[in-house]
């Protein structure tokens, strides 16, 4: 038998924003279907009415397209097995209902709400199953004309798959192997309801999976105990040989204590639990997204491949998509849930963050300068990236050690970039580096400094060089730590003769001279 091809689905149900958990299950699948050249389908499945949110769906097309995850095939890409949205796709639906009640595999049932709560009532631990469908009121037990007459009437009714009692289920899963269940503990689920002519999440998502020619169902643990029901259906249409492979992911844990990782844990610890930031059509509520956090796509997906699953000691954990998609082992998977480390979230942010091309960091910048409501030339622009990468992010510190700042996002450059564009205020005498430098004479050598500068025709970073090295040999003044204490107000920044360049002489002169009369 050749093998098949691999075709994968995403299928969110659009009950809001998408959780960063299904990013993650998305993610699998994305690695999955590219390293076996297969397709990747993103279908929506929307059939209960009652939890849909607007917005949602294009909420997480968005976000998708904002991480760099593509599908092949779905709403709003088409393809050859639409429609991939389940609302679109009633009418298929209904034959395959009718296929499972032709063959008795499913049955009409006509309890009232109300019916069954009072068997709730009634019995202890109630289930519509086997040892009760036949005390209810459905097709097994009521007359068949009697059945066709309520349903020409117009009663309300479901369809309800039947479970055979006392058999073994089991549901082979490429991570957790073999999970096996007793048909006994399932419930006759119902499949298909008259009020809205809609299937339930059971029958839509398995009747698709087998039309889209889906080879591997990869998903969340939480829908593990729905698998052996699924199991079950597969057997009942018939489709067990193109059954898809299974593989349940571990669940995403809280970063601390026990249980899964909840909107509630983000909002206590200052992270977001969506991608894109969500505005609540309803409550209006916003809540945060990676985006506008500024985190970066490529170091959201990093961070999340690696939640469950990693590539093994000799490989770095900073890994671009092409290396994710050639080292993902779907069977490698943890069965244990992945603890959510947010902080090593930041830490992926700095790595892509520092290793960013200058020319992408100039829109950043531009955009934090007018957050800050500073004007500046796109020169000016790339100038200040150039000396922050080189002197700022990553510098060597007095006693000659390299360091790097912690600069996990765009938003943390702002106060490391601030002294380009605004003179520093107020000066810490207490600063450690202040202390250090500006000692009694140093208001009185800065005053001759400032005539050299005065006089440096060609403020350039050569004619500055040109003009102050061979003054600093001849008098045995060493400006530069005071100087920097007037230009940047702390021990940080670049070369003086660079900064001293870009701020030009009126600014260089003006922040001299208003540190000399604070500081004396
Ligand atoms: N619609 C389900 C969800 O919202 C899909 C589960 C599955 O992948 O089978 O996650």
């Amino acid at each position: 038998m050749s093998e098949r091809r691999v075709r994968v689905r995403f299928a969110p149900s659009p009950t809001g924003p998408l959780h960063i958990g299904g990013v993650r299950t998305a993610l699998y699948n994305y690695l999955f279907a590219r390293q076996h050249g297969g397709d990747m389908v993103f279908r929506i499945e929307d059939t209960d009415s009652t939890r849909f949110v607007p917005g949602a769906e294009e909420y997480i097309i968005e976000a998708f397209k904002w991480l760099g995850i593509e599908f092949d095939e779905g709403v709003s890409y088409g393809g050859n097995y639409g429609p991939y949205r389940q609302s679109e796709r009633r009418d298929i639906y209904q034959k395959y209902v009718q296929q499972l009640l032709d063959a008795g595999k499913a049955y009409y049932a006509f309890d009232t709400p109300e019916e069954l709560e009072a068997k709730r009532g009634e019995v202890e631990n109630f289930q519509y199953d086997a040892s009760t469908r036949l005390t209810m009121r459905n097709s097994l037990t009521l007359p068949a004309s009697q059945v066709q007459q309520m349903i020409a009437d117009g009663e309300q009714y479901v369809v309800r798959f039947l479970v055979e009692p006392g058999r073994d289920v089991v549901v082979h899963d490429l991570i957790r192997g073999d999970v096996s269940i007793n048909s006994s503990i399932l419930d006759d689920k119902v499949l298909f309801k008259s009020a809205d002519q809609l299937p339930t999440y059971h029958l839509a998502n398995i009747v698709d999976d087998h039309l889209m020619d889906i080879s591997h169902v990869i998903r969340g643990e939480e829908w593990l105990p729905s698998a052996p029901l699924h199991v079950l259906l597969y057997e009942a249409f018939g489709w067990t040989d193109t059954m898809p492979r299974f593989a349940h992911l571990p669940l995403l844990l809280k970063p601390v204590g026990n249980g899964k990782l909840s909107k509630r844990d983000g909002d206590r610890l200052g992270f977001p639990v969506f991608p894109l930031e969500w505005h609540d059509p309803k409550s209006g509520e916003v809540s945060s997204g990676y985006r506008e956090k500024g985190y970066l796509p490529e170091a959201v997906v990093n961070f999340l491949a690696l939640l469950g699953w990693n590539p093994g000691n000799e490989h770095s954990e900073v890994l671009s998509m092409a290396e994710l998609i050639e080292l993902f082992d779907l069977e490698k998977c943890s069965r244990n849930g992945a603890r959510f480390d947010y902080i090593k979230a930041a830490w992926f942010n700095h790595q892509y963050l520092i290793s960013r091309p200058d020319a992408e960091w100039v829109p950043e910048l531009d955009r934090i300068l007018r957050a800050n409501g500073i004007e500046t030339t796109p020169e000016k622009e790339e100038d200040v990236v150039r000396m922050m990468k080189l002197k700022v992010i990553e510098y060597t510190d007095n006693e000659g050690n390299k360091k790097k700042r912690n600069v996990s996002f765009v938003s943390d450059l702002w106060p490391l970039c601030r002294f380009f564009f605004v003179a520093p205020q107020a000066f810490d005498r207490e600063d450690k580096f202040v202390r250090k430098n500006w000692k009694e004479t140093t208001a009185e050598e800065m005053k001759q400094f400032m005539r050299q500068l005065q006089e440096t025709e060609d403020f350039s970073t050569e004619g500055l060089r040109q003009k102050i090295d061979p003054w600093t040999e001849e008098t045995g003044i060493r400006p530069w730590n005071a100087w920097r204490i007037c230009l940047v107000g702390e021990g940080q920044g670049p070369d003086m003769y660079e900064l001293a360049a870009f701020l030009g002489k009126d600014e260089t002169l003006r922040r001299i001279e208003n540190a000399i009369q604070q500081l004396g």
